[in-house]
Formats: C-alpha cells, structure tokens, sequence
C-alpha cells in the first residue's frame, strides 16, 4: 500500500516522498483515512511507530482545506505533549511534512525564555505543539488564545497522566471550544483506566486505533540479557561499549542521580558521555542531544522520562543498565533502537534483584528474551536478591551493601547484608522480596 490511496494532497505526499518513505506504517494507515473524515480518535501506538505522521499529516491537511484567516491567525490546532523534547520533536515534524504548505507553526515549552514565544505567537501560528504548563503560563498571561481550535491532540496521553498532567490538561481544556465543536485526537502507549476515563469526557464517538504491542519495529530489535551482579555492571558496560566498538549507545538508569553518576564513570573510563534527565537545564539537554546525535558524545544517559519521545535515527544499541519499575517502559526503551525499519540491539544488564521485574516485562511481551552469560560477569550464585527501594538501585554504581560471606565449610552458609551505616545485618528472609515499593516516577 502507498501513501498515495490515502487521500492526502499532493504538497503532502511531496513532503513524504522527500523524507524517502515508502510505505505508510500500520498506524498511518489506520489513522490517516479516519482523521481525515473529521473524526475523533483514540489510537494505542507507542514511539517508533510512526504515529506522528499519523496525525501531523491529517492535521495538516485539514487546516490547510480551510481558507486561512487574513490578519492576525487563530490557532487552530493544539498538540499537547508530556516532554520538552517530545514537543520539539513533533514540532520538527510538523515543520517537516508542511513545508510545501502555507501554515505556520511553534513549539512552546518552559525552562527557556517566554519572550521570544510570545512574538511568535503575536505573529499567528496555525499550528500550536506545547507542554501543558508553559502553555497555561502564556494563557494566564493572555499570550495565547486557545478559543479557535478546531482539532486538539493528546500525545503520549498515558504519560502525561503518569508525570501528574492531568489538573493542567483540565485546565487547557476549559480553554478550547466546547467540546463537539472541535476533533480530539487521543494517543497513548498503554490504556490505563485513567486514560480510559479521559477519553471517555473528551472523546465523541472515537474510532479506535490500535497496532499491536510489539510492532513489526519491535520485532526487528534483537533482544538480549546479560546476568551480571550489580557492582561489576558499570565495568561490564565500558568492556562492551570498548570491546565491540558501539560507536552511539544510549544507556538507561532508573534515576536521575544514577544517570549522573554513571555518566562521569564512563568519563572516566575515557568514554565520552553525557546524561540526559528533568534536572538539567533545556540547554544542557538539548546540548547533550546534539552531541550525541552529532557523534560526540558517544555514550547518553537517560532516564526514562528524559528519553521519552527522542527520536535518533536508526540508533543501533540500547542498553536497560537497570531495568524499569513499570515493563511497558521496557517497551518504550527498547523502541528507540530500530526504528523505521533498522536493525537495533537492546540488551539488558540484570542482577539478582531486577529478576522479577524482568519476569514481568518477559510476561508483558509475551515472550522470554535470551539470557547471555559473558565470560568473566558470571554472576556471584551466593549474592540474593535485595529490595529495590523508591524506584533505586543504589548499588548498581556504589555499593550500598558489604556482602559478608561465612566460610564454605558451614552448611548453614547463606549470605548476610550488612547496611553500611547501621552496621546491622540482615539474614536472607528480610533480603528476599525484591519488589519495588516506592513511588515512579518522582524520582526521574
Ligand atoms: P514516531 O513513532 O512518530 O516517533 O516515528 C518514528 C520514526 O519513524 C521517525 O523517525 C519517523 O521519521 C519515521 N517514520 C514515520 N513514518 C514512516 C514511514 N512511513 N516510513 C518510514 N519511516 C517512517
């Protein structure tokens, strides 16, 4: 199938053939032809596959059908995202696939100047990418007026709701015009009930999309384990990234603090790297982006909130140096290698008390990813699992725990952790359970 049966105009398909794409993803296909007809939409698609095409492309075609107001241009579309970088990249897109079309468009996010937004939006944008709390700045600031948009997109809804979006999405409602005046448009990775409940108040009879869980760009990553203790991960990393040339990886850390600290280790190991997290500034981050999409920076550092939505063609390895607390996250990690049809390499570094997060995410895809032993990481039989606390694995780069093992010769031996400021020591029953009882996200 072309783009060409989708019923887009010709300023469009040129946008698309000058991208070099082939073919419309299973995302596009669904999505394009509904968006069209006007209709609201509730789509699960995750990153990676191309859903933002599949709904920048109808978008655009909808707004330039209608004859552009002369003087000072409503905004007429609103696309809401949960991430800075997520917003610059739809941006991008929105930029890229009207460039043969007469419509404007800005990206508004906070952690940089609000002045030059405000000329932008003095001068009328057609096209609105934001996130939801400098967009609420520029609306109480009467920078921006929400009342003519006819088309509002929710991008990576489950995130918003997961990073606590919801009151400002409320409040951003509140804004448009009544609903049933306008198309909603509804994507999101995973339908939780919270997102069911949202789609319920904004949708109006919504098609729904969906394209399987792991996608045919799922399916071209070549997934792997390496079991290894914690203590020996950082090294096990730095041996890999040396030892097989990966010339661009982007690591995953559960923190903000881990991703930091793994970051300066690998510096120090003569690697070139950066880390990428809510706590830096947007110019750092865009900094360490560029750096790394520019060869640079060879090793990034992510959190899971950070990498959302980065969009890095064609990057070739991923590596979950902790795994997340929540499995679809897995999902969305490993999304950001083979991408638009490449080939990409996810591996996983896993030590004793990541075991049942990885069952869970191995239950999530349905299937069970190789487990790999590398001579010289063999995990240590005698260390048991710990409980990862609030979202932390604070081991994985310091130890936080001595392992003190009795003689051999006991045949009672079992391993006893010893808290390194209480000096007190914990038999196995209390080290057991390694489920995590903290809170996601605060965190990263
Ligand atoms: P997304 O899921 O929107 O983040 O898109 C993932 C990647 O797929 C982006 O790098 C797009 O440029 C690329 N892409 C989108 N549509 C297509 C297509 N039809 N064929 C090939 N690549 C595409």
């Amino acid at each position: 199938m072309s783009f060409d049966s989708l019923g887009l105009s010709a300023g469009l398909l040129r946008a698309i053939g000058d991208q070099g794409y082939s073919e419309p993803t299973p995302v596009q296909r669904k999505a394009i032809p509904v968006i069209l007809e006007g209709k609201d939409v509730l789509a699960g698609a995750q990153t990676g596959t191309g859903k933002t095409a599949g709904f920048t492309l109808p978008l655009l075609q909808r707004l330039s059908a209608n004859t552009v107001n002369k003087g000072r241009r409503p905004v007429r579309a609103l696309v809401l995202t949960p991430t800075r970088e997520l917003a610059a990249q739809v941006g991008d897109s929105v930029k890229t696939y009207g460039r043969h079309l007469p419509l404007q468009s800005t990206v508004i996010f906070g952690g940089v100047k609000i002045n030059p937004q405000i000329d932008k939006l003095r001068r009328g944008i057609d096209i609105l990418v934001a996130t939801p709390g400098r967009l609420l700045d520029h609306a109480g600031q009467k920078t921006v007026d929400l009342s003519q948009v006819e088309i509002l997109v929710l991008d990576e809804a489950d995130r918003m709701l997961d990073m606590g979006f919801i009151h400002d999405i409320r409040k951003v409602l509140a804004l448009l015009p009544r609903n049933g005046a306008r198309q909603n448009l509804l994507f999101s990775a995973t339908f939780s009930n919270e997102i069911k409940q949202l789609a319920d108040r904004l949708l109006n009879s919504p098609e729904l999309i969906e394209v399987p869980r792991c996608n045919r760009t799922a399916e071209r990553i070549e997934q792997v384990v390496h079991p290894v203790d914690k203590l020996r991960k950082r090294e096990l990393l730095s041996h890999l990234i040396g030892s097989r040339n990966w010339r661009q990886v982007l690591v995953f850390t559960r923190t903000k603090h881990g991703a930091n600290r793994l970051a300066q280790q690998l510096e120090k190991d003569g690697l070139s790297a950066a880390a990428i997290h809510g706590n830096k500034s947007q110019g750092a981050r865009t900094r360490a982006l560029a750096g790394f999409k520019n060869g640079e920076v060879r090793v990034l550092v992510a959190t899971d909130i950070a990498a959302r939505g980065l969009d890095i063609d064609q990057l070739p390895h991923v590596v979950n140096y902790e795994l997340p607390n929540v499995p679809e996250d897995y999902v969305h990690r490993i999304g950001r290698t083979g991408r638009a049809g490449s080939e990409g390499e996810a591996m996983s570094l896993v030590c004793v008390d990541e075991h049942k997060l990885l069952r869970d995410i191995e239950r999530l895809m349905k299937r069970e990813i190789p487990k790999v032993i590398l001579e010289g990481y063999a995990p240590d039989p005698g260390i048991r699992a710990e409980p990862i606390q609030n979202g932390r694995n604070r081991a994985a780069t310091k130890p936080a725990h001595k392992h003190v093992r009795r003689k051999s010769s006991d045949p009672q031996a079992k391993p006893q952790h010893r808290h390194p400021r209480s000096g007190q020591t914990r038999g196995r029953a209390a080290a057991s359970g390694s489920r995590n009882a903290g809170p996601r996200g605060r965190n990263r």
